[in-house]
């Protein structure tokens, strides 16, 4: 099957202006990106007309909870959902993200065990809709007094525990694991300063993963924390939110082999909730407005330094959806100062990067992941918070969603 999407503005991904041009599909590759059509089109099976629209890789949201049940299409007053309803769950987000432009995922981490490899492999499969998915598994912290309750299956202490809790994941079919490395101010006051992993269960697991092949993802807020996480190998870090100057050094020295998301999601909906009497969201709110507040200057001095900056906001509280992911785009425009162009990146080239796949740029060989959006994101990203505005949605080279009048020849 050779598909030619002909007059479209094509926003490829890297952050550089848009032009006008066409590409060509062959499979579930990009063939060719030219700017003009004509040769092109007795070589298709199918022809796209974008006139009017902008041609962009699909998104990737790099901090992603499938298991966090909330989404535009349904909202769950509790955070925790029997087994059956968290896969129903998980199941439907992941679809509700494909729906919203978003065409692969990095997981932080979920609320059950086994539901994201599981989940991950039907898709790939095409048993139910979704993203690309690097499947996690609960998100680890261990026992002790700071400790983030994140489930109780994995939490012994040293490194035995956690070579155990690796090969664990090796065995399930878990891409990256999630650990809990810096305490939460959010969930319990006064810890986001803790360290809740010594150097020594720190060096163990960077051995681990690396032997088995897992990356890692972390939780972190200060610069012990960060200097910790790069020790140990880690692929991503969240939040970095008290990262003073030799935080932003260290992450600065380690931009070739990491990447960062600081998650405004989460804190902009959190300051902005209105929640019922009976739920307080008062430690959450000040958490939120203390992060904001510095990650406005860390962010913007990260981005001017090089380091590879992603959205992805802890989005699947009642408060705060899956489906409303594309405002982070927004959040890094107005908080952290990014031109369109480079959120855009922050959210298709970087993400691409992080997933180690040829997806989030569209240039030949990569893998065909695209979106037709009604207008032009490079002016103003809010438009892809518009599900309506995503004219059509490809992944894999096969339509999620069609254009309506799609011309076939
Ligand atoms: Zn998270």
């Amino acid at each position: 099957m050779r598909t030619l999407i002909r007059n479209a503005r094509i926003f490829d991904g890297s952050g550089t202006p848009p032009f006008d041009g066409a590409v060509l599909i062959e499979g579930d590759r990009i063939a060719q990106v030219l700017d003009n059509a004509a040769p092109l089109a007795s070589a298709a099976d199918r022809v796209i007309d974008a006139y009017g629209m902008t041609l962009m890789p699909g998104m990737v949201d790099a901090h992603t909870h499938l298991t966090w049940g909330s989404s535009v299409e349904n909202i769950y007053p509790q955070f925790l959902l029997p087994p059956d309803e968290l896969k129903k769950a998980a199941w439907r987000n992941a679809r509700v993200l494909l729906d919203h432009g978003f065409t692969s995922l990095y997981s932080a981490g979920a609320l059950g065990d086994r539901i994201e490899p599981e989940l991950a492999a039907a898709i790939v499969r095409g048993e139910t809709p979704g993203p690309r998915l690097v499947p996690s598994t609960l998100e680890r912290s261990p026992e002790g007094e700071d400790s983030v309750d994140t489930g109780d299956v994995f939490n012994g202490r040293g490194p035995e525990a956690i070579r155990a809790f690796v090969d664990h994941c090796a065995g399930e079919g878990i891409r990256s694991i999630k650990l809990i490395l810096s305490g939460e101010d959010a969930l319990k006051p006064g810890t986001a300063q803790d360290i809740l992993y010594t150097d020594e269960e720190m060096e163990a697991v960077g051995a681990a993963a690396k032997a088995a092949g897992i990356w890692i993802a972390c939780h972190t807020y200060t610069t012990r924390a960060i200097r910790m996480a790069l020790g140990a190998g880690a692929r991503i870090l969240y939040h970095c939110s008290f990262a003073d100057e030799a935080g932003v050094e260290a992450l600065v020295e380690a931009k070739d082999r990491v990447f960062y998301a600081p998650g405004p999601g989460v804190s902009v909906a959190a300051l902005e909730a209105n929640p019922p009497p009976h739920v307080d969201m008062s430690a959450m709110k000040a958490s939120a407005a203390d992060r904001m507040a510095l990650e406005a200057k860390l962010v913007p001095a990260l981005r001017a330094r090089g380091v590879r900056i992603l959205i992805g906001g802890d989005y699947g509280f009642p408060f705060n959806p899956h489906g409303r992911n594309a405002r982070d785009l927004e959040h890094f425009v107005t908080h952290f100062g990014f031109t369109p162009a480079e959120a855009l990146r922050a959210a298709t080239q970087y993400g691409g990067e992080l997933m180690d796949l040829a997806v989030g740029l569209v240039r030949p060989g990569y893998l065909a992941d695209l979106l037709l959006v009604d207008g032009d994101p490079t002016e103003d990203v809010r438009i892809l918070q518009d599900r309506e505005r995503l004219k059509m949605i490809m992944k894999n080279g096969v339509l999620h969603k069609a254009l309506a009048e799609a011309e076939t020849v």
